[in-house]
This record gives C-alpha cells, sequence and structure tokens, in this order.
C-alpha cells in the first residue's frame, strides 16, 4: 500500500540530499571536533561551516549559534539559562497558554525554583493580544517568550513586532521565541527577538539536533556542564553528523523557500476546499495559519478513530500533537482555544510537506469523504 505522510509537524522525511551530506561524517570524518590531530579538524571544519550557515540565516555571527540535541533542549535551556543569569534582576516569565510542552513545562519548572510565571490568554484561533503581553509586564519581568508558529494550529504570531513593542515598555526584556515550526519554513527575522530555538527533523533534517541562536549581549547560564563544547556554554561531543545535517536542511528548505511556500498553499487550499464539503467540520487554524498546517475537527468522530481508519488507507495524520497525544491528554491547545468537546474530541492535525503531491492531496480528500460518514454511522452519528 502507498504511504501519504501528513504529520510532518511531528516530524519529516529525511532529505535524500540531507543523509548524503551526513554519511561521510559517520563513515570517514568519525573524528572527535575536539581532537588534535586531521580526524577531528575535518569534523572541526563540518561544524564551522553549519555555524556559519545558520549564522548567515539569521544575519548574526557565528559565536551567537549553539547546537543543541534538540528544540526540547534549546526551549529548557532558554528559559532556565536566562532567567537564572537574571534572578538579581528580576523572577517574572510572560508567556503564553499555547507554548510547546517543552516551553511550558520549563516554565512550570521555573515556577518551582520561585519564579514568578504569568501564562497568557489567547482568542478561538490561538492568537494572542499584544496589550495583554504588554499588560503584564511589571517591575520584576525579565523574559518573555512567544512561539513564532503554534505547533497545533499553525497560527503565526508576530514576534518581531511583539519583541519591539516589548522593549519599548521595558528596555532589559529578553524576548525568546520558539521557532521550531516556522524556521525552514518562513523567513526567519531576529531584528527584535534575543533568542530563537529551532530543530532539525522539522525540516527533513536528522532527529536529535537542534540550535539555539543567541545574540551576544544576553546573559545565560549554561544548563549542561562538561568539556567546555559550544563556546564553553553546552558541553558534550558535538553530534556532527547531524549538525551536518541540520546545516543542509536548513540550506535547502531556505534556497527553495518560495517555492516550497507556493506549493503547499496550493496543497493546503485544495485540501481545505474540498474538506469543506464535508458535513459538519470546523477548520480549527485561522485563515492566515502557516500553510503547513490545517486543523479541523470531524464532528461525531472520535479523533483516535479518524486517525487509525486514514492510516488504514496509508494516510498519517495526528490527534492534536504528537506530544500531547504521548501523554494521552486532551490538547492543552484546544483547551485554551476555548473550543467546544463536540470539536476538539474529533480533531486531527495535517502537516504538510513539501513532498506532498497534489495526487496524494486529492486521495485525502477523497478517503476523507467516504469515511466519515461511514464513521458517523458506526458512532451513532449522522
Ligand atoms: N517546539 C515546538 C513548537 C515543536 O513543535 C517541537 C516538536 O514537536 C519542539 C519544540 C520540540 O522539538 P524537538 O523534537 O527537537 O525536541
Amino acid at each position: 500500500m502507498r504511504e501519504i505522510y501528513l504529520d510532518n509537524n511531528a516530524s519529516t522525511p529525511l532529505a535524500p540530499e540531507v543523509l548524503e551530506a551526513m554519511l561521510p561524517y559517520y563513515r570517514e570524518y568519525y573524528g572527535n571536533p575536539s581532537s588534535l590531530h586531521k580526524k577531528g579538524i575535518e569534523a572541526e571544519r563540518a561544524l564551522k561551516e553549519t555555524r556559519e550557515k545558520l549564522a548567515g540565516l539569521f544575519h548574526v555571527k557565528t559565536s551567537e549559534v549553539f547546537f543543541t540535541s534538540g528544540a526540547t533542549e534549546a526551549d529548557n535551556w532558554a528559559l532556565k539559562g536566562v532567567a537564572r543569569a537574571l534572578k538579581r534582576r528580576g523572577k517574572h516569565i510572560i508567556t503564553t497558554k499555547v507554548e510547546h510542552e517543552a516551553v511550558l513545562e520549563a516554565c512550570h519548572a521555573l515556577g518551582q525554583e520561585g519564579y514568578e510565571i504569568t501564562f497568557l490568554d489567547v482568542d478561538e484561533y490561538g492568537k494572542v493580544k499584544k496589550e495583554d503581553i504588554l499588560g503584564a509586564i511589571n517591575d520584576n519581568t525579565i523574559m518573555v517568550a512567544i512561539m513564532s508558529v503554534n505547533n497545533e494550529l499553525g497560527t503565526i504570531y508576530p514576534v518581531n513586532e511583539f519583541a519591539k513593542e516589548t522593549k519599548t515598555k521595558k528596555e532589559d526584556i529578553i524576548f525568546f521565541t520558539d521557532g521550531v515550526q516556522a524556521f525552514g519554513k518562513l523567513e526567519v527575522n531576529m531584528e527584535n527577538v534575543d533568542i530563537f530555538a529551532l530543530s532539525g527533523h522539522k525540516i527533513h533534517g536528522p532527529k536529535g539536533i537542534g540550535a539555539l541562536i543567541k545574540k551576544e549581549n544576553v546573559q545565560i547560564e549554561p544548563l549542561i556542564h562538561g568539556g567546555g563544547q559550544e563556546m564553553n556554554m553546552r558541553s558534550g561531543t558535538e553530534n556532527v553528523a547531524g549538525i551536518v545535517g541540520l546545516g543542509k536542511a536548513a540550506e535547502i528548505s531556505y534556497e527553495n523557500l518560495d517555492k516550497n511556500k507556493k506549493h503547499i498553499q496550493t496543497l493546503r487550499d485544495k485540501f481545505i476546499r474540498t474538506i469543506k464539503e464535508i458535513d459538519d467540520i470546523r477548520i480549527n487554524s485561522p485563515e492566515d495559519a502557516i500553510c503547513s498546517t490545517v486543523n479541523v475537527a470531524f464532528a461525531g468522530i472520535p479523533a483516535e478513530v479518524l486517525l487509525h481508519a486514514l492510516e488504514e488507507k496509508g494516510i498519517y495524520a495526528s490527534t492534536g500533537s504528537a506530544c500531547a497525544s504521548n501523554s494521552g491528554n486532551k490538547s492543552h491547545v484546544l483547551h485554551a482555544i476555548g473550543l467546544d468537546d463536540k470539536y476538539s474530541d474529533s480533531t486531527l492535525r495535517f502537516g504538510l510537506s513539501r513532498y506532498n503531491t497534489k495526487e496524494e492531496i486529492g486521495f485525502t480528500c477523497k478517503v476523507l469523504k467516504e469515511i466519515t460518514p461511514e464513521l458517523r454511522e458506526v458512532t451513532g452519528r449522522k
């Protein structure tokens, strides 16, 4: 059976060019970048090249790029590292209720350390109001953390504008964005943003690699201590092949950004246009969401039932976010947007990528149109 992969917000297939770029770093250039011999120097060169690539994309210095084991680490580092470094200045952090668990849980952990965290409300599309951010700032506020794109809904947040307004109100606030779902899909701009977290496996790169882009003037404490790698800020032998893969994946994504966006947008428009012909659905993503994410409720059909019915046809989607489904909890994002149970219990997320085709989307729509009335019959809701 052919497979149609529409869970690209959870993870993406590795691009063949990325794998090709990585293989030599397993086969030949396997040295430790800290070693002084040729094998080490070759590995070190690969790190330097990727650091330069990322610095170029973000228009920052190479000394402002730090490799991590992924975005969960980068998110934790940004929040805990800055909070601890600035604790004498204040202990208040502002974030939203719809952040990824890596941000929410890091904030809860900081709460245990005596920090005060404000979790801002959002509207029915997951949007946060600028006035609410500004209104939450007090003399104790040290950091604002707002994601660039929501991983469940695809809502895009104007983080540069938020950062600018935040700093106008209180100059020394550090503005951090979890940019995982924006990186490689949208232009990135750190004009006013101080810290940006990203991940490799969301952009057809490898898993277990990410980065924190942090402006030089931002104080941060290391989270991981040891041999002093990453400019003494993040110890541990570098994941050289992963870093090379991340660099290649980022390069390809940005070389073809407009082309990919156009392609994915066409798929998204076709998908939404066609599924709107199905009775009683609700598109939970805002109209101006990132084109790669469609979050939609098929009222009356339990999400897991629909997910598995699609899987039987070779189509892979997701209920809420992969992380939320892992813990068996309802999505905190759907809860935060105040979605009625009728819809939140029957919500699927479709994550599109540049590798999806019109034909795949056509087939998925056809299957959805066929199985939704059948499943509503079975589950007693016509
Ligand atoms: N932040 C967001 C918005 C995400 O979507 C994800 C992945 O699901 C993460 C953070 C965590 O990234 P990683 O899998 O690299 O730890």
